[in-house]
């Protein structure tokens, strides 16, 4: 899960890295109060969860509250489209901070490296918005610290890299204990991401996290309840963001038939076989192991509100779920949502009889395995 900005700043300040005073703002009144109190010199950007958003046109300084809050109020509502995202996002808030000066930029990132199994930092005297050219150029001039789990992060690390990473000297003492908080917020937030691009060096000599980007492990979200209550302000895809709220497991995909399994393998295996029929799937949805009738039901209205889905497929196997619990949330939810579409139901495993008795009072295809269920449901969809 991805924070916003804003959000990623709160958490770094919890751990005393320095960051720029500022606040949210969703219309252009609420900017100019911010900017106002914030004496006039501030800079406004765009909370979507997308890069790039200063080339996008999404950041932008001003010398006073008023010109301020009309760029607010002219951002907030509109979609904001970068190199990294063709397709753009709406700018729903702006943070509204303290304007700093800039004498340099540095990348500064802490990041689960899987094959190393080891937590990261990443430092690079050439930050901004040029970062992913300079990754490509010339990777050299990032320089990689790989943090030994078993003491931690030392000092004369940190200062190592930072001299090999040709980062200015003024900044040295200031970075160490950035770093460390970092790295603490980064574990105690069970983070796969954090990085800050820019992490700026001002005219008057401050060090200050001018951006933050911080990506929480989805399987940790259990323990940071805070977080995951965001979790549909956080999301990319609004469905994406009521499956969260609604803890069901869905990730959206491009094609046309939507998808009901109970187990991820199963899922999977059933997006294989729609794939074979040369159909995409619309989705990826496990209903989870002992999934009543009304999280079915639950399902089954998420799959319909993505309105490219022209079939659904449902492929249950009966364990610990029983199938005729999934069979009612089924015939319940496609009456209630008076659903149009072909839906083709494959059931198997405990109570699959009485699944498939109650299913035949609606107007369902039943199919006896999932090649057989995936083929119906792609010539009923048709072309
Ligand atoms: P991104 O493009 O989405 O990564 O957004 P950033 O937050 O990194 O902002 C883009 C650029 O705007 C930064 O690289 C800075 O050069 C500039 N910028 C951001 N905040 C300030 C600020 O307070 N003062 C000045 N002078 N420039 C800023
Ligand atoms: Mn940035």
């Amino acid at each position: 899960m991805k924070l916003q900005e804003y959000q990623a700043k709160e958490l770094l300040e919890k751990f005393w890295v320095p960051v720029p005073a500022g606040s949210v703002a969703t219309n252009g009144g609420e900017a100019r109060e911010i900017a106002e109190r914030l004496g006039g010199r501030v800079v406004v950007k765009a909370q979507v969860l997308m890069g790039g958003r200063g080339k996008a046109g999404g950041v932008k300084v001003f010398d006073d509250a008023e010109q301020a809050s009309v760029f607010a109020a002219d951002l907030i509502g509109k979609r904001l489209v970068s190199v990294q995202n063709p397709q753009g996002m709406v700018v729903e808030k702006v943070l509204v901070s303290e304007r700093i000066e800039i004498e340099k930029e540095f990348y500064l990132a802490i990041l689960l490296d899987r094959a190393a199994q080891r937590d990261t930092i990443m430092v690079s005297a050439k930050g901004g918005m040029d970062i992913e050219e300079v990754a490509a150029s010339e990777p050299e001039a990032i320089v990689r610290l790989a943090v030994d789990s078993k003491w931690g992060l030392c000092d004369y690390e940190i200062r190592a890299a930072l001299v090999a990473a040709k980062i200015n000297p003024r900044a040295h003492r200031q970075m160490v204990p950035m770093i460390h908080a970092l790295y603490s917020a980064y574990k105690e937030s069970d983070a796969t991401l954090l990085e800050i691009n820019p992490c700026a060096l001002t005219k008057d000599g401050k060090v200050v996290a001018a951006d933050a980007k911080v990506i929480i492990d989805d399987n940790a979200l259990f323990r940071h309840p805070d977080y995951a209550a965001l979790g549909s302000e956080s999301a990319e895809d609004p469905i994406e963001a009521e499956a969260v709220a609604r803890g069901i497991a869905y990730v959206r995909l491009d094609g046309e038939i939507g998808v009901i399994g109970n187990g991820a393998g199963l899922v999977m295996l059933t997006l294989d076989e729609i794939a074979k029929t040369g159909k995409k799937a619309a989705n990826f949805l496990d209903v989870g192991g002992g999934a009543q009738a009304d999280r079915v039901r639950s399902c089954v209205e998420l799959i319909f509100m993505d309105p490219r889905v022209k079939g659904l497929l449902i492929n249950i196997f009966g364990g610990i779920t029983r199938g005729d619990e999934v069979a009612k949330g089924v015939v319940e939810a496609l009456q209630d949502l008076k659903v149009k579409v072909p839906v083709v139901v494959r059931v198997e495993g405990t109570n699959a009889e009485e699944a498939r008795s109650i299913l035949a009072t609606a107007n369902l295809t039943p199919a006896k395995t999932v090649q057989e269920a995936a083929e119906k449901i792609a010539s009923l969809v048709g072309s």
